[in-house]
């Protein structure tokens, strides 16, 4: 299966690290002409060492009034990809009001409001489009420790639903990934200790965490032209694990 993004305008958070990286690499490499949105400026500098023709932004997406300054003129984009977020562990009995309002604001309000900004130009110009939230296997399936960040992909799950809904009739699809476990700085933080990663792995039935290249395969799938019938879904990248 041949894709190719030529032509195409990317915006893809997150792009410091991880997926996010990793996806903005790829899309770059298959054509597209990406805008890679984080808030670490070294970050920034290295991906754009790595290639050129990437666009960097640095904002803090957390900030509504500094990501709507940052990306109000962003101009063309056709695909959007909602990556960065945050996830730090915190027994149920011991959530603090900082890390819930953290979490969600990153994690759902900046998805929010940076698909608003990039729906409303998709609308204008009658283009279409496809934009993918990452989202997670903690968002259907509880995971210790994750009550704040389980909620969250939670509810970007539901949003990405609706989102669907409303932006289907211009032709803008919306659909999440939700993997499991990927080991990268996030991943590492929740599953570097062998014990607590093999309970986790002894419940995907293939026996194994998912890496980078398998999460970005399937965002490139979905931002792509061959999944134009796909719609609202939110796409187990897992193994398994959500099918037990
Ligand atoms: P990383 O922590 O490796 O990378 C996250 C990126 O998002 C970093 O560049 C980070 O920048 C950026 N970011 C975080 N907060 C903000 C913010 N407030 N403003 C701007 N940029 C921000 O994470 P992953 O690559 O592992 O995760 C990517 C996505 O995949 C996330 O949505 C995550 O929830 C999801 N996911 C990850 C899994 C895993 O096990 N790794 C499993 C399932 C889903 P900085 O470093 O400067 O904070």
């Amino acid at each position: 299966m041949e894709i190719s993004f030529a032509g195409k305008a990317a915006l893809v958070t997150g792009a410091g690290k991880g997926i996010g990286r990793a996806t903005a690499l790829v899309l770059a490499r298959y054509g597209a002409r990406v805008t890679a949105v984080t808030r670490t400026q070294a970050d920034l500098d290295s991906l754009v060492q790595e290639c050129a023709s990437i666009i960097p932004v640095c904002v803090d997406l957390a900030d509504w009034a500094a990501t709507e300054a940052v990306l109000r003129d962003i101009g063309r984009i056709d695909l959007l990809v909602n990556n960065a977020a945050c996830a730090k562990l915190q027994p149920f009995l011991e959530v603090t009001p900082d890390q819930f309002d953290q979490s969600f604001n990153v994690n759902v309000k900046a998805v929010l409001h940076v698909s608003q900004i990039v729906a409303h130009g998709m609308k204008a110009r009658g283009s279409g489009g496809s934009i993918v939230n990452v989202s997670s296997q903690a968002s259907q399936c509880a995971l210790r420790d994750h009550a704040v960040y389980c909620s969250t992909k939670g509810a970007l799950d539901m949003l990405t639903k609706v989102m669907a809904l409303e932006l289907g009739p211009y032709q803008i699809r919306v659909n999440s990934v939700n993997p499991t476990a990927v080991m990268t700085e996030m991943g590492r933080l929740g599953w570097s200790d062998p014990e607590k990663a093999r309970t986790m792995t002894s419940r995907i039935p293939l026996g194994r965490f998912a890496e980078v290249e398998d999460v970005v395969n399937s965002i490139l799938f979905l931002l792509s032209d061959k999944s134009n019938m796909t719609n609202g879904v939110t796409l187990p990248v897992d193994g398994g694990f959500l099918a037990c």
